[in-house]
C-alpha cells in the first residue's frame, strides 16, 4: 500500500477541493417544442431530434393493438 509521506493541511486539502464543485448544465431550447433539453440529446418533451421525431410519444401509440 502507498503511504503519503506528508500530511496534507486542512488548508491544502480545502485549496484542492475548491475546484471540485460541479457546474450546472447548459440545456439548449428545443428546436421542435422549445422546451429546455440536454445538447446533443433527444429532446425529453417531445422525443425530436434535429427536427426528425426518433422517439414515438405514449400518446401516439394504439394501446389497443392486441385487442384487435
Ligand atoms: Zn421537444
Amino acid at each position: 500500500m502507498a503511504v503519503q509521506q506528508n500530511k496534507v493541511s486542512k488548508s491544502r486539502r480545502n485549496k484542492r477541493r475548491a475546484h471540485d464543485s460541479l457546474e450546472g448544465a447548459n440545456p439548449n431550447e428545443c428546436a421542435n417544442c422549445g422546451e429546455l433539453k440536454r445538447p446533443h440529446h433527444v429532446c425529453a418533451a417531445c422525443g425530436h431530434y434535429d427536427d426528425r421525431e426518433v422517439i414515438a410519444q405514449a400518446d401516439e401509440i394504439d394501446l389497443d393493438e392486441d385487442a384487435a
